[in-house]
This record gives C-alpha cells, sequence and structure tokens, in this order.
C-alpha cells in the first residue's frame, strides 16, 4: 500500500513549495555578496549545490557566482563559509526578500 491508497496526499517536492514563495527584489543591493576571488574554496563551490534556492553557479572561469533574488534566507552558505571568510552576508532591507506561503 503507497500513501494515495492509505488516503495521504502524495510528497511534495521541494522545488514545488519553493515555488509557492514570492520574493520582492531589492535591485542592485543583494544582500549576498561574493567576495571576488580567482578560486573558490571547497566550502563555497559545495554552496552550488547546497542552496535550496539555487542561488550559487560556477561561471566559465571557474569563480562561483550568486543570484540571491530568490533566497529564502536559510543562512546555510553563511555557516558553510563562516571559515573562508568570502561571503558578505545581510538580511534583506525591510520590505525587500522572500515572502512566505504558509499553508
Ligand atoms: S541563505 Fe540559504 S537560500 Fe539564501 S543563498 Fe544562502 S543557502 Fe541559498
Amino acid at each position: 500500500m503507497n500513501i494515495s491508497e492509505a488516503g495521504g496526499t502524495a510528497p511534495v517536492k521541494v522545488e514545488e513549495r519553493l515555488f509557492q514563495n514570492r520574493y520582492m527584489v531589492d535591485a542592485g543591493r543583494p544582500h549576498i555578496r561574493i567576495r571576488p576571488h580567482e578560486t573558490p574554496s571547497k566550502a563555497l563551490l559545495a554552496m552550488t549545490r547546497l542552496c535550496p534556492a539555487g542561488c550559487y553557479s560556477v561561471n566559465d572561469r571557474g569563480q562561483v557566482e550568486a543570484v540571491v533574488d530568490g533566497c529564502v534566507e536559510c543562512g546555510t552558505c553563511r555557516v558553510v563559509t563562516a571559515q573562508t571568510g568570502e561571503l558578505e552576508w545581510n538580511y534583506p532591507r525591510g520590505g525587500f526578500g522572500v515572502l512566505f506561503k504558509f499553508g
């Protein structure tokens, strides 16, 4: 018996849940910045796989870039790179950033 046979609901993917949120972009003022680097640390590189909102990517020069539109402010990147100091991390200004949809 699977969950739907038991009368439950089918599991919802994380991506589908994240799509329910809305985001107010603070144009030109990203709340997370990557400090200039030639080669990213393993910690920073890991963010291309760890960020739940997919904000990090590697460019054609092998450097990590971030587009923080859609950031859910989970703080994972802040914690993971805390020892390397590669990020400048702040919460968005009031009125900007993620608007969570609950329920
Ligand atoms: S705070 Fe979370 S969602 Fe936002 S960029 Fe960092 S890892 Fe991604």
